[in-house]
């Protein structure tokens, strides 16, 4: 049987910024953001049921931060379903008093986006500040040594005609980060034929704002139902993956599969 090991939680489909590059104000979404309260009997479900998750992701559409209660909604994943977590945030509310709060919980990967730096990135990252930015991820890296947390720090940025030599300007801004990895620009919605099966209907359990279990953790808001704590997740989950991941004519995958940039040079 075919079990996802991928936990994608959109614990917040909100923001703080509005970057040029962002597909959510396009995405009709209706905002939200998570309580521990809402989250909870899914996870007691699945600890209940099963599963074979082994990495949680909270965060999808949105900046996790924004969730008060990220912090007891990861730690009570990890403690009750056994699994690590990687944090993807935009950086710019890493206070010192959060980044030793998530630092605790503990989390085994940030990884801040960045698109530009400088002035570029004020005019990429609407209502974002470069410096707060830089203070606030030299200040995670400077906690995360005084905790003697084992906590890796990277970089993510997308390659963009905008920001030529970007990379160099993100090694002078974070001498001691990790790692810096550039990726392709998410080119979402071009019309291209969909390589099928999709393995991400095979690896993901994503579940958006609002407890919609999702195909996939790309910018697809298709839904494949509600879920909630009385049922058997797992089972849900394989019911309705099921016929997309054996359907082999792509004219009748969901819309999103069409435009999808998945596998895209
Ligand atoms: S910080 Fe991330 S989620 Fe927020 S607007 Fe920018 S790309 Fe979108
Ligand atoms: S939207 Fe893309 S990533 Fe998601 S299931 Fe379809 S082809 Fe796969």
């Amino acid at each position: 049987m075919v079990l996802p090991w991928l936990f994608q939680l959109e614990v917040s489909n909100q923001c703080n910024s509005d970057c040029f590059i962002c597909p959510r104000k396009h995405l009709g979404l209706k905002p939200h953001t998570m309580t521990f309260e809402e989250i909870k009997p899914i996870i007691d479900s699945l600890k209940r049921n099963g599963h074979q998750l082994t990495q949680f992701h909270p965060y999808r559409m949105g900046e996790p931060l924004l969730c008060k209660d990220l912090e007891r909604i990861t730690k009570y994943v990890q403690d009750n379903l056994g699994i690590w977590t990687y944090l993807f945030t935009n950086g710019s509310l890493l206070t010192e008093e959060r980044i030793r709060s998530l630092l605790s919980v503990p989390i085994a990967q940030i990884a801040i986006s960045v698109d530009g730096a400088g002035p570029d990135y004020e005019k990429l990252r609407k209502n974002l500040k470069w410096k707060t930015l830089v203070r606030n991820v030299n200040n995670l890296c400077k906690i995360r040594d005084e905790m003697g947390s084992k906590t890796l720090v990277i970089i993510r940025y997308s390659f963009l005609p905008e920001t030529p030599g970007v990379e160099n300007q993100l090694r002078a801004a974070f001498p001691i980060v990790y790692g810096i990895v550039g990726d392709k620009f998410d080119h979402w919605g071009e019309d291209r034929i969909p390589k099928l099966p999709c393995e991400f209907l095979s690896s993901h359990f994503t579940v958006d704002a609002n407890l919609n279990l999702l195909m996939c953790c790309k910018f697809s808001t298709h839904s494949l139902g509600k879920i909630n704590g009385d049922m058997d997740i797992m089972k849900f989950w394989q019911e309705r993956t099921e016929p997309l991941r054996i359907e082999t004519d792509y004219k009748r995958m969901p819309h999103d599969c069409l435009i999808c940039n998945k596998d895209k040079d």
